[in-house]
């Protein structure tokens, strides 16, 4: 499995090397509303977001870095297009990272100005190419925002760091298709040692955007590309950091919070299982640690599943079985089995 070597440190957060890759999102509000933006990140941090970016627009944006950061436990990145003095502000402001898009900043020496200060203040700086944004030259050059053009966008600003003896780096090279963004990766990976922060941007909707990231995301990591994800989704961001959970857990790089495994059902289920799953499914996101949990809706395959994860119930007509560490614990009626359940849960973990 190919690995980034460079080592690089956000905050608190080391990535790159053997870390294990971290979860971001980006917030929705007007940074410069301080209280929305703190709120929005907390409720971020609760569901396992690791880092967070906030869009610094103007000088309020700006201004509202260093209260934010002073309020949160993760680490905060500064997202600056078009103007170079937002990110001289927010390096001032002592965020953990600054994510610069080089097809926006323009001129070489606004990103000269930018690295230099970066340097002082020993913050990384993420260059992040976007196939919406590439830099005018490139996109007359090749039509479209091409896997090529893409690497070609991040070679070039590249080129001005390491001219620059500057190597705090993370770079994300994020298309809209997901192929191409895929292609794109691959070709950084086998050219750079920097860590890559990956994604699938302007993904959509929860549902189509969730799967486009899910699959873009899954071969990437699968190949061992990528130290940073974001599920970039039209939603709230909540949302976002829980699909990349469910991405990492799926791919088994993961193992931290409660898994649900419920079965489709079929002319055989008896109860209305998708409620039963529902309600399990919402009480155990209360839950931090690493479980499997099987809701099934009939004994055909409902003991096997529920006997095969920690903690399971197997669905009969009115009633259910009560399955803990591959025993069955007992028969509950239909409206006792969530309740049951949750009791030998707690009774059977650690704390
Ligand atoms: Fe149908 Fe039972 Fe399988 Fe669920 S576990 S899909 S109810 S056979």
């Amino acid at each position: 499995m190919r690995k980034t070597k460079k080592v690089v440190r956000i905050g608190g957060v080391q990535i790159g090397g053997n870390s294990p890759i971290a979860v971001q999102s980006m917030t929705k509000t007007k940074t410069k509303d301080i209280t929305k933006t703190v709120n929005q990140i907390k409720r971020l941090e609760r569901v396992g977001c690791e880092m967070v970016r906030v869009a610094v627009v103007n000088k309020d944006d700006a201004a509202a870095l260093s209260r934010i950061k002073q309020a949160i436990t993760i680490p905060l990145i500064a997202d600056i297009h078009f103007d170079y003095r937002l990110a001289l502000k927010s390096l001032d402001a002592q965020v953990d990272k600054i994510r610069i898009n080089p097809g926006t900043i323009g001129e070489v020496w606004k990103v000269r100005e930018v690295i230099k200060k970066a340097q002082d203040c020993g913050t990384p700086i993420r260059i992040g190419v976007n196939s919406g944004s590439l830099p005018p030259h490139i996109l007359k050059r090749h039509k479209h925002p091409t896997p090529t053009a893409i690497v070609e966008t991040a070679r070039e600003a590249l080129a001005i760091f390491q001219k620059n003896a500057f190597d705090n780096i993370v770079i994300s090279a994020k298309g809209a298709d997901v192929m191409d963004t895929v292609s794109a990766y691959r070709i950084l990976s086998e050219e750079f040692d920097y860590p890559l922060h990956i994604g699938i941007t302007e993904a959509g909707l929860p549902f189509r955007g969730g799967i486009k990231s899910a699959v873009g995301l899954s071969i990437l990591l699968h190949e061992g590309i990528g130290d940073t994800i974001r599920v970039s989704l039209t939603s709230d961001p909540v949302m976002e950091v829980v699909a990349a959970h469910e991405i990492l857990s799926s791919l088994g790089l993961r193992r931290q919070n409660p898994i649900l495994i419920s079965c489709p059902t079929c002319g055989r289920c008896e109860v209305n299982l998708e409620k039963i799953a529902r309600v399990v499914d919402k009480r155990l996101s209360q839950y931090k640690d690493y479980m499997k949990v099987a809701v099934m809706g009939c004994v055909v395959n409902g003991p096997g599943e529920a006997r095969e994860a920690d903690f399971g119930i197997a669905c009969g007509k009115k009633v259910g079985v009560i399955f803990a560490k591959g025993k069955e614990i007992k028969r509950v009626r239909e409206a006792r089995l969530v309740d049951e359940l949750f009791e030998v849960i707690d009774e059977n973990l650690d704390h």
